[in-house]
């Protein structure tokens, strides 16, 4: 057992010692010493994340370089998402990654703004020529940010493969100092079907660890009966700072047979979205905690290794089982879990809270739902397993279940609108209704004659809401007829109560000006360096949109000389 277990251990320190990825090719996009706030393929919302986060020291502006010499192959300048993003390709076929950036390279930024300025667009995807910028390894090529989806200053790195898949920074030699082992926060035990047993009672249950002193855990000892599996709640830390960050490896071994594997070290955005069916779910969307099965469920992540009978566990009458698990960290790190299993038929059935609706779903095949004027569009394969949905409709409310089972593909849901008046109807949009409140939030909605239609990747409440209130545009660092000579930016505050901001345009005495939106602290803002306005005399005008059509016009003179 024992040597089985070292062997095991020893071949695992070899696949991570060896790798096929060029080391020492690529350098740090950052000077000093790296701390992350993010680790490669942490589990995140609806994906796992595809590089690593950098701490910048809570600021924005720290100089980031180029990680290897190449061209940059594109940019792209969006609202949401990587915010500023800069694309760096390779000799050697890989692609560097920069994300959430302030700012890009003098020159960089030159050519972005004569393209923004063409296009008349702060959003912006441009894909130069192997020409046009080429970098040198070391070179500055932008500074660090915090623009897009992003919930603090940092930068976002990662190195893609020819196929786009992202790979683990670290398999190439990004160092980070990690002498901590992964920590475990607590392991759950799952009774797989209705004659599965787990200390009499056929549901999920909490396993107490009992910490030893090496850092390492037993736990009470379990009995079950039929296929069981574990999940566990895990993060790792590395030296430099607390950030609760992911693991590299779990695998399990019982009776000393390898059972199941996960590695973080490369997948495909393709499959990021199966994050739902690795963790618990329903106990994500309750308690907001990620537990990781390990067992596979019926989806097919390229994170699984070596998996024998999915990580079911088969416990059989009169048996004693070992079960082991290991979570390790990049720098081989380990934590490992002892469970002893005992198979004891002696089993009290509890009543089965299964609930049964007159709609089930078979996962593999197309539902169409419809009541009253509200229809509904399961896509085959839209989940992950079969269930009894919920499904009710009042007025112009759907109750579709809740949010707690996942979804692997979008799904259709529409409102036939045709009761009411042309001047509501253009108003009108698809909210799901949210919290306790029903908050009702836009669901991006589109128009098709008296159809209103949204796609949508939630099961939860719907309903039909109005959005009558123009957007707000107030000035923000200037008043109306101000000087403004010694100004270099130009701030305005945008904000829409409802249906949210669909676009926005803003000119200085007619002429396009480009206006930088940011979300987070609802503001445009315009650099005085980009025109070339002599006149002293002024006129900004802003236009501003919501998701269904509602537009406000704000106007102000100001004076330059
Ligand atoms: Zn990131």
């Amino acid at each position: 057992m024992k040597f089985i277990l070292s062997l095991l251990l020893f071949c695992s320190l070899l696949l991570n010692a060896q790798n096929n990825y060029p080391q020492d090719y690529f350098a740090n996009p950052l000077e000093g010493t790296l701390v992350l706030a993010g680790t490669f393929a942490e589990l995140r919302s609806n994906h796992f994340h595809s590089g690593l986060d950098i701490k910048t020291k809570q600021r924005i502006g720290l100089k980031v370089n180029a990680s290897a010499s190449g061209f940059v192959s594109r940019i792209k300048i969006a609202h949401y998402g990587y915010g500023k993003a800069l694309y760096i390709t390779h000799p050697n076929g890989y692609t560097t990654v920069y994300a959430h950036l302030s700012k890009l390279s003098p020159e960089i930024e030159a050519y972005i703004k004569k393209k923004q300025y063409e296009a008349e667009s702060y959003e912006i995807e441009l894909f130069p020529t192997p020409e046009e910028l080429p970098v040198t390894q070391g070179e500055l090529v932008a500074y660090s940010g915090n623009t897009g989806s992003s919930g603090g200053p940092h930068l976002h790195f990662e190195i893609r493969n020819k196929d786009e898949h992202p790979i683990n920074p670290m398999l190439f030699g990004i160092d980070i100092l990690d002498t901590k082992a992964p920590v475990v926060q607590s392991l759950y035990v799952y009774p797989l079907d209705s004659t599965s047993f787990v200390n009499k009672k056929n549901k999920k249950q909490k396993v107490r660890l009992v910490p030893l002193k090496n850092g390492d855990f037993v736990t009470e000892k379990i009995d079950a009966i039929g296929n069981i599996g574990f999940g566990i709640k895990t993060i790792d830390r590395q030296d430099l700072a607390g950030n609760s960050n992911g693991v590299y490896n779990i695998q399990t071994v019982i009776n000393g047979l390898r059972n199941f594997e996960i590695d973080f070290k490369e997948f495909s955005f393709d499959e990021t979205k199966h994050i739902n069916a690795l963790i618990d779910y329903e106990h994500f969307k309750t308690k907001r905690e990620r537990i990781q099965r390990l067992y596979r469920q019926d989806n097919q992540l390229s994170l699984y290794k070596s998996v024998s009978n999915n990580g079911i566990l088969t416990i059989k009458d009169s048996t004693n089982s070992v079960y082991k698990i290991r979570v390790s960290d990049y720098k081989n790190n380990s934590t490992w879990i002892t469970v002893n299993i005992k198979g004891t038929k002696k089993t009290i059935t509890e009543p089965k809270e299964k609930k049964i609706t007159p709609y089930f779903i078979k996962a593999d095949q197309v539902t169409n739902l419809k009541q009253d004027k509200i229809t509904v569009d399961f896509y085959k394969d839209t989940f992950y397993n079969d269930f009894y949905l919920d499904f009710e409709v009042k007025n112009d409310t759907l109750l579709l279940h809740d949010d707690t089972v996942p979804t692997q593909k979008s799904f259709n849901i529409s409102f036939d609108v045709s009761q009411y008046n042309d001047a509501d109807k253009s108003k009108l949009f698809i909210a799901r209704l949210l919290g306790y409140k029903d908050y009702p939030a836009y669901s991006t909605t589109k128009r098709k004659g008296d159809i209103l239609s949204t796609t949508t990747k939630y099961l939860g409440k719907y309903a039909l809401a109005t959005d009558s209130v123009p957007p707000t545009i107030k000035a923000d660092n200037f008043k109306n007829k101000q000087w403004l000579s010694n100004f270099r930016y130009l701030k305005v505050k945008i904000s829409d109560d409802l249906s949210g901001i669909s676009n926005y345009r803003a000119t200085i005495n007619g002429k396009f000006i480009l206006m930088e939106y940011e979300y987070k602290t609802n503001t445009l803002t315009y650099d005085f360096n980009d025109g070339d306005f002599t006149d002293t005399n002024n006129n900004l005008k802003v236009i501003v949109t919501d998701n269904v059509g509602n537009s406000s016009t704000f106007e102000a003179l100001f004076y330059r000389k």
